[in-house]
Parts: structure tokens; sequence; C-alpha cells
């Protein structure tokens, strides 16, 4: 079996690399199994030294890097460049971080009682690292970097639209160190995800879409074995009546259309306060009218093609419910008719909470833009939402950001600021955006399990 990768830029096959098979991922789970335990048993000093030659070589080959995935995401190539330098820094967190992370905890070292208590970190085993093709680098680095440093074996599938990327980070680990039966590539789409799951794995770490990602929830649930989902988002932020206008629409609409809208914390829903509305949306749409859409491989390209084909038909059909409804096109709101899979960005006004691109994730350069006439309204309408993974506030006043960013279900918290994440800080959702953090040193212990002893000298 052979999975054809696409160039979404221009339709045209990039390459064909054979898929795995159940036959294919049994055999290579056993494998992982069998390495696993003396990769644990080395000392971590070894597994950082071979992470930290990781981090040398995708600095070293950046450039060879960016283009791979610019060829099969259509990610424009300066923003693929941008992934990868983020990449470094997220692994510079973890070689900071977790050999205090994994160390024993003392909790109680008493003579009196001869009793020592003392807290371990296990590794879980062998885990599934199921990811998704938007930021292949980041997604799947957030799991795979921490794993391995808490001494796990990885089964890791690349998504099936970002599987260059994802076999050129596995080579790049296999050269620096990592032993090729403790990091196994597995090439292929869903089926060869969901063959994954019917392996006697000890944890299952997706990034993808709520529709999968009840699907890994239901194969985990049944194995009684550790899962986190990292899922999708509909992510707002208010636009409150002290802001600073041009800077803030600036910083939105690049929080909106960065990636073309494929990012999990994209912006996807803005709520303006009315006494700034006109302000705002004036420039707002000045800004996105300037952004250049075009060959991804071309410098200054901000907008490039859809990564997924089908997303195309998702857009259409969320314009074409919100203008029946009411809502206005202020620029664009068409596909390009080219081979590649171009849509222009798209701002809507007029919307409700009626309308499907103001409820569900659209991940694409599309934007619905609301007036709310005061905080309490914004902070309703923010929280009319299955999902839960960011949310923003725009405005001089940080009292009145935390007021209102407290009282939000959603992981993260954003003032001034949006389409943001830091190694340093715990990544999570909420409701439909998932379950389980990476990043921060929660997303250390994450692929670990306590073994709590209980030591009394006689
Ligand atoms: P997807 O759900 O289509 O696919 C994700 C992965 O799951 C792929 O590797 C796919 O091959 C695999 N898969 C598909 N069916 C499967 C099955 N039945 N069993 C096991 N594996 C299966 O998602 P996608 O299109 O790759 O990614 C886009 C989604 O990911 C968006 O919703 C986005 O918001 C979300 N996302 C979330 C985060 C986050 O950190 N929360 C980060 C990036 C992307």
């Amino acid at each position: 079996m052979a999975l054809r990768i696409e160039n979404p830029a221009t339709g045209e096959l990039v390459e064909e690399v054979a898929s795995d098979d159940d036959a294919s991922v049994t055999a290579k789970a056993a494998r992982a199994r069998a390495a696993q335990p003396a990769w644990a048993a080395r000392p971590i000093d070894e597994r950082l030294e071979a992470i930290r030659r990781f981090r040398t070589w995708i600095v070293d080959d950046k450039e060879r890097l960016a283009a791979i995935t610019t060829s099969e995401t259509g990610k424009p190539l300066q923003q693929s460049r941008n992934e990868l330098a983020g990449l470094a820094l997220r692994i510079d967190f973890f070689l900071d971080h977790s050999t205090a992370v994994l160390a024993d905890e003392v909790v109680m070292n008493d003579p009196a009682q001869n009793l020592l208590e003392r807290i371990a970190h296990e590794p879980l085993g062998v885990i599934a690292n199921i990811s998704a093709w938007n930021y292949p680098y980041f997604v799947g680095a957030n799991v795979f970097i921490p794993a391995l440093l808490a001494g796990n074996s990885v089964l890791y599938k690349p998504s099936e639209l970002a599987t260059l990327t994802g076999l050129a980070m596995v080579d790049a680990l296999h050269k620096s160190g990592v032993p090729d039966d403790v990091m196994i590539p597995i090439v292929g789409g869903g089926e060869a995800g969901a063959a994954i799951l019917r392996e006697p794995i000890d944890g299952a770490f997706f990034t993808g879409s709520y529709a999968t990602g009840m699907k890994i929830a239901e194969a985990a649930a049944k194995r009684i074995i550790t899962h986190q989902l990292e899922l999708g988002g509909k992510d707002p932020v208010y636009v409150t009546d002290d802001v600073d206008v041009a800077s803030a629409a600036a910083a939105i609409a690049d929080g909106a259309f960065y990636n073309c809208g494929q990012s999990c914390c994209a912006v996807e829903r803005i709520y303006v306060h009315e006494n700034v509305y006109d302000a705002f949306l004036g420039a707002f749409l000045a800004e996105v009218k300037s952004f250049k859409l075009g060959d991804p491989t071309v410098e200054g390209t901000y907008i490039g093609p859809l990564t997924r084909r089908a997303q195309l038909d998702v857009l259409d059909a969320q314009i074409a419910d919100a203008t029946a409804k009411g809502a206005k096109i202020e620029t664009g709101g068409a596909r390009l008719v080219t081979p590649g899979n171009f849509f222009e960005p798209t701002v809507l006004t007029g919307v409700t909470h009626d309308m499907r691109v103001m409820k569900e994730e659209s991940f694409g350069p599309i934007i619905g833009i609301m007036k709310v006439a005061n905080d309490e309204e914004a902070l309703f309408a923010m929280n009319d939402t299955e999902y839960g993974l960011t949310a923003g506030v725009y405005g001089k006043d940080r009292d009145r950001a935390r007021t209102i960013l407290s009282r939000v279900n959603a992981g993260s918290a954003y003032w001034n600021c949006c389409d943001r994440v830091s190694p340093r800080l715990p990544w999570s959702g909420r409701g439909h955006s998932g379950i389980g953090v990476t990043l921060s040193t929660y997303g250390i212990l994450a692929f670990t399990r306590t073994k709590a002893w209980h030591e009394k000298t006689v």
C-alpha cells in the first residue's frame, strides 16, 4: 500500500510513501515494547544528550525541513521556518527542566519512625503519538520529546498530510542517538492510527479533530490506558472600548489568518464593543486586504493554500449558511479557481450564533465579527461554545481583562495577545477541545506514572 502525498498549492504528486498495515503495526509495537526497558534504564543524561543532538540537527537542517513541510502542507515557507525556530525553543524547555521534574521526590524522611516516603516517576512504557498536520513539528514534538526523555518508546504516526515532515524528524532522532526501535514511525491515515490503538500500548496521545478524538477516547477507555486529546477550538477574542484599535486589529488579524487560519488556537470569533466597532472593522479589513495570497514557496506570501482540500467545502458551506441568514461578506468569500486549495481571506459581519461560522470550527481563512454592547454580553458570547481552548481580551485595563477571562471556560487566557503557545505554560483544552496537558512541567509528568515508595528500616 502506498500513501500519495500531494502538494496543496498545485495538486501535483510530491511523493508516494509505503504505508503500514495491521501486520506491520503489530510488528512495530512488539519492537517498541522490547526496546523500551533498556531505553528507560539509561541515565537521563544520555537521553538528554540525544535530544540535544536532535535540536542541533533540526537547526542546521532548517531550510531543507521547511521546504519539505511547505511542499506537503502548503504552509508559507517563512511560517515553516518560524515553526522550526519555535521547535528549538520548546526543546530547550524540555532539556532545561526534565531532570528536575523526573527526579524522585522525597516527601517524608523521619528517622524517629525509620520511615522514608518517596514518589518515583516511571515511564508509561510504549505510547502512541497520533498527530495532526497543521503544526507538525510542534504537535509531534510536544509529545515525543518529553515521552522519550521520560523513558518511553514511541509509536509515532504523523498525519497523512504531513508524513514527510514526520519521517524527517524520526530520521533526525535516529541519527541523534535515539534507537530505531524506541522511536518508530507509523505511516498512513486513520486506519493506521486505529491499528496502533489495537496494540497493547500504555498511553494514547492524540492531536486532531473532536470527531476523531471521540474514537481515540473510546478505544482508550476499553483498554483503560492513559489518554490525552488535544482537539479543535472556536477561540474568541473580545475587543473592549479602551483598546488601541490599530495594534489590536493587526494582532487579531494575524491570530485569525496566520497559517491560513489552520491553527487549533486561531482566532475564530471576534466580539467588538460597539463604541469602537466601526474603527476596529475598518482597521481590521485594511489589514486583511493587505495579506499576500499565493504560492507558499514565494518569499512574502502570507496566505497559502489550505492543506486539506475537503476544507474548501466546509468554508463554502459556512459562508452560504451565514449569508442566507443575513451575514454580510466584507471581503473575500470564495475559493480561487486554481488546481491548488486556495480560499480568499474572508471577513463576515452581521453574524449571529445561529450561524455555523460562529459555532463550528472553520479551520480556514474566514472570520466572523460581532458587535456587543458591554462586557457581560461579550462574556456570554465567548462562553457560548462547546469548545474551550483559548480566549483573549484586548484593551488597556488589565483588571477588566482578568475579571472577564477568569470567567471564561478555556484552557488559556490571553490579554492583548492571541494564537500564542508557550513551552513554559500548560497547553490544555476544555469541553470539546480535549483533555490532558502538554508543555510546561505538567507536560513532562504526563508521560509518567507515579510509584509511591514506603520504605521502613528495621
Ligand atoms: P484528524 O482528526 O483528521 O486527524 C488527526 C490524526 O488522527 C491523523 O494522524 C489521522 O490519520 C488520525 N486518525 C484519523 N482517524 C483515526 C482513527 N479512527 N483512529 C486513530 N487515528 C485516526 O485531525 P487533523 O485534520 O489532522 O487536524 C486538525 C484538527 O486538529 C483541528 O480540529 C485542530 O484544531 C486540531 N488541533 C488541535 C491542537 C491542540 O493542541 N489542541 C493542535 C493542532 C491541531
